[in-house]
Parts: structure tokens; sequence; C-alpha cells
């Protein structure tokens, strides 16, 4: 980053305790506007707790989190919830809410109104028919329903996408291809964004920087090209070690 420039995001000493156990423990990171970083670790390594002091969902013990220059915790909700956008796995959607209101939950809690064109046209961006916007989400397949936590994320223009193991219960090919979608709209969108997964063949292929997390520390941050060259240390190379060793199986069995 250019010297004087500030950091999108940034996390300055953030530390957070749950009782006895430490969930995150003292990080000190800087993420870029318009980067699209994976966050790696194995489960209870702390990654769901660190994006969520971003939004606010859990406040840090110690330490602050800054964006675009301003602490959130001086950031109203309503103002932060429309500067980010937030998936996660699992339902999310209000069952008894249909596909479009759904979608226009975030603008209408801060007091605006998410017209059907602008419903059609989310559910379009993640290539979803227009005409599911007045079904309920249970007549929604799994990766349809994810598809939707995706359109609602973008609803209020964010400029943040966080993103927690988003894509965990789907089937590969749903998987991949919402994944696709999913940078291909940070592109377009000039969004920054950061996504939690304990895949790491998913962070190579996704991401321009991967973080992996170890019992609540960055153990490491490299870029794809580094950690495939066979940097960014012991724990990370074991998670890339998978991936590969599962495409050389696959390469020795087809030849
Ligand atoms: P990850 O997302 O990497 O699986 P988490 O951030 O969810 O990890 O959890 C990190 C650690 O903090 C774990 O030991 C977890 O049990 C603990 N933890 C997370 N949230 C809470 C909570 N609300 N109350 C108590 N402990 C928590
Ligand atoms: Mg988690």
């Amino acid at each position: 980053m250019a010297a004087g420039a500030r950091p999108f995001l940034r996390f300055d000493g953030v530390i957070r305790t749950f009782g006895e156990t430490t969930a995150v423990g003292g990080i000190s990171l800087e993420i870029e506007a318009h980067s699209f970083v994976a966050l790696v670790g194995a489960s209870g390594s702390g990654k769901s707790t660190l994006l969520k002091m971003v939004n606010r969902l859990t406040e840090p013990s110690s330490g602050s989190v800054l964006l675009e220059g301003e602490e959130v915790t001086s950031i109203s909700a309503p103002a932060l919830r429309r500067k980010i956008g937030y998936v996660f796995q699992g339902i999310g959607l209000f069952p008894h809410m249909t596909v479009a209101e759904n979608i226009g939950i975030g603008p209408r809690l801060t007091g605006e109104r998410a017209s059907l064109a602008r419903i059609c046209e989310l559910l379009e961006l993640v290539e979803l028919d227009p005409g599911m916007a007045s079904r309920m989400p249970d007549e929604l397949s799994g990766g349809q329903r994810q598809r939707v936590g995706v359109a609602r994320a973008l609803a209020g223009k964010p400029h943040l996408l966080l993103m927690d193991e988003p894509f965990g219960a789907l089937d590969p090919i749903t998987r991949d291809s919402l994944g696709q979608r999913v940078h291909d709209l940070h592109r377009e969108f000039a969004l920054t964004t950061v996504m939690v997964t304990h895949d790491m063949a998913e962070a190579l292929l996704l991401a321009d920087r991967v973080l992996v997390m170890d019992s609540g520390a960055i153990v490491a941050d490299a870029t794809p090209a580094q950690l495939l060259n066979g940097q960014g240390g012991d724990i990370a190379q074991a998670l890339v070690a998978v991936p590969r060793d599962q495409a050389r199986a696959l390469a020795d069995l087809a030849s």
C-alpha cells in the first residue's frame, strides 16, 4: 500500500476473549480496498469471531476495528449495515417472508423500500429467475436460498462483503458456480470481500490474499501463488497439501 494511504479495513491490536477462551489473541491487520481476502483455518481458530467484530455482531475485548478510517463502534448500526453485506452459512432467511421480502429486509430496516424492479435486478445478479420473488424460502433448493442470501447482502449496495462459510452446505457444483459468481460480482461492484472458509482449495481459487488463522492468531498472510510455491509456513502448507494431493491423485488415476 502507498505510504500514507488509508487502509480500507484495519484491525488494531484486536483481542476477543470469552471467559477463559481467547478467540482472537491480538490481531493487527490491514486490508486494502477491492481485495478479495480468504480467511482460512481449523474450526475454533477464531475466524467467525474476527469477522463479527467488523459488523459488530461481537465487540472486541480490547483493540479496535476501523472501516474506511472510522472505528466501527462509532458508526451507527443502520449505517454499518448499509456499508457491509453479510452472508453466512445455513438458512439465514426468514421462513415466513417471501424471497422479495427477505431481500428487501436490509433497506426496510433503514427506512427505505426496495422496489420490485430492484429486487428483480438483484435476483438476476445472482442468476435466479425474477419470478422467484414471490416464492417462500422453503420452496427453494439450498443453492437457491444461498443465492438469495447473496442478493440480500448486496441489496444495500455495500462496499464491504463479509461471508462466513457461505458455500459450506452446498453440493460441489453449486458451490463452484456460486463461488465464481460472487467473484465476478466482487469485481463488477468493486467490493472489498472477506470470506471465511475452511476449504483451502476454495480460498486459492477465489481470493487474491489468503490469511491463515490458528488459535486466535494470523499465522500466514500470502497470495495463492506464494502458497502454491511452498511459502506461508507449516500450518498453511498443511492446508495447501490437501487439495494438492487430491489433484495429484486424480491426475494419476487419469493417466
Ligand atoms: P471459527 O469460526 O474459526 O470456527 P470461532 O470464532 O467461532 O471459530 O470460535 C473461536 C473460539 O471462541 C472457539 O473456542 C469458540 O468456542 C469460542 N467462542 C466463539 N463464540 C463464542 C461465544 N459466543 N461464547 C463463548 N465462546 C465462544
Ligand atoms: Mg466459524
